[in-house]
């Protein structure tokens, strides 16, 4: 089955009960036994609920997997990972992760002593230089956020076999429509379904995809003994979203390259990073392993000045000015003073988090309403 397809059919049935040709949303905590222990393979919602297995089952087949599992939010899909690891384990990360998941790695996870190294994932070496006999996991995000780097998925698994370390990668900014990282040699796919799979902004929601039925039992086990579960509505709403994943993604990408190639001949714009350029610095990667190149972009104005950046964001008018990504609606984001505010100004200037970086997830509105949007609020600065 092409990708289209299995978008809408993927892993998915008929209600065997009644034909509905959605999964009803089960809407229940706990399931009738005809006599003690036996049922009819549910007991309970925090094991299985029958609308969150259609999700899950759906899960799997967009990201070619054997196993989905579904959580209440990303960063509780990420925590069941870590969850797998015993004190002293050791994992190597990226040094531009999400800041969610380097939150819960330092302020949570080092409290039980796993240890975390982050590194430029860009260069393989200063990766392998890390490794030793604890290193059980390496964690990547591609592209990264704010700044669109690309990491090498393909040569990062290599060095991950090899060494008979797990590898796991946060596909939520590419999507399985544009990047399949099991494909690509990964153990474990993430998602934070909250973006691109709901795809509506109205549900908080993570995933996780694995090939391994040892792995995939591991999580479940996790799943279920931790209890992290979204419940049957979340489900349904991200099972909807992901059948239009396909047709949405198509057009962030189409408005995503329309906006960038407009930022970037506009003469207040100082750099656009977007991986579609020839010019980023891992354009060749980013064609090898993606299809297209999305709808996530940041920018930094002449002159650099925070002000112009904060006034740009408050008169943008379809672009609203909010966290998150991934929704059908345009937003805007200023990462120096939103999400990387805490970061004293120096360390994030290292990373490109520049005082006048302004983010935005392009969403699926008409291009030209977009465009002149941008072009009002640029006047203004
Ligand atoms: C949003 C996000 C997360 C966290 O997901 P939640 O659903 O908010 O818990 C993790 N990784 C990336 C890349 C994200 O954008």
């Amino acid at each position: 089955m092409k990708f289209n397809t299995k978008a809408i059919h993927g892993g998915q049935q008929h209600d065997p009960s009644t034909g509905a040709v959605m999964p009803p949303i089960y809407q229940t905590s706990t399931y009738a036994q005809t006599t003690p222990g036996g049922h009819k393979g549910y007991e309970y919602s925090r094991t299985g609920n029958p609308t969150r297995t259609a999700l899950e089952n759906a899960l799997a087949s967009i990201e070619n997997g054997k196993f989905g599992l579904a959580f209440g939010s990303g960063l509780a899909a990420i925590d069941a990972i870590i969850k797998m690891l015993k004190p002293g384990d050791e994992v190597i990360s990226t040094n531009d992760l999400y800041g969610g998941t380097f939150r819960i790695f330092t302020k949570i996870f080092e409290q039980y002593n796993i240890v975390f190294h982050f590194v430029g994932m860009d260069n393989i070496a200063s990766v392998e230089a890390k490794i030793n006999t604890n290193t059980k996991l390496i964690w990547a995000e591609t592209p990264t956020n704010p700044m669109l780097n690309i990491i090498d998925i393909k040569a990062l698994a290599d060095v991950a076999k090899k060494q008979g370390i797990l590898f796991g990668v946060d596909n939520t900014f590419a999507t399985p429509y544009l990047q399949n990282p099991l494909d690509l040699g990964a153990d474990l796919v993430m998602h934070s379904a909250t973006k691109y799979l709901g795809g509506h902004s109205d549900v908080v929601m993570g995933a996780l995809i694995v090939n391994d039925k040892d792995l995939a039992d591991k999580l479940y086990f996790i799943q279920n003994a931790s209890g992290a579960v979204c419940g049957p509505m979340d489900s349904f709403l991200v099972l909807r979203g992901i059948k239009t994943l396909h047709v949405r993604m198509q057009r962030h990408c189409e408005n995503g390259r329309a906006v960038a190639e407009f930022l970037q001949a506009h003469s207040k714009i100082e750099n656009v990073y977007w991986p579609g350029f020839e010019s980023h610095p891992n354009h060749e990667i980013a064609k090898k392993q993606m299809r297209d190149f999305g709808g996530m972009l940041s920018f930094t104005t002449k002159g650099n000045n925070y002000k112009a950046a904060i006034s740009m964001v408050e008169n943008l008018k379809v672009f609203t000015l909010a966290e998150s990504l991934g929704g059908v609606e345009s937003l805007s984001g200023h990462p120096a003073s939103m999400t990387h505010a805490s970061i004293p100004k120096e360390e994030r200037e290292k990373t490109g988090v520049v005082d006048s970086l302004i983010r935005l997830s392009v969403g699926i509105e008409d291009i030209a309403d977009l465009i002149a949007d941008l072009e009002q609020a640029l006047a203004k600065i």
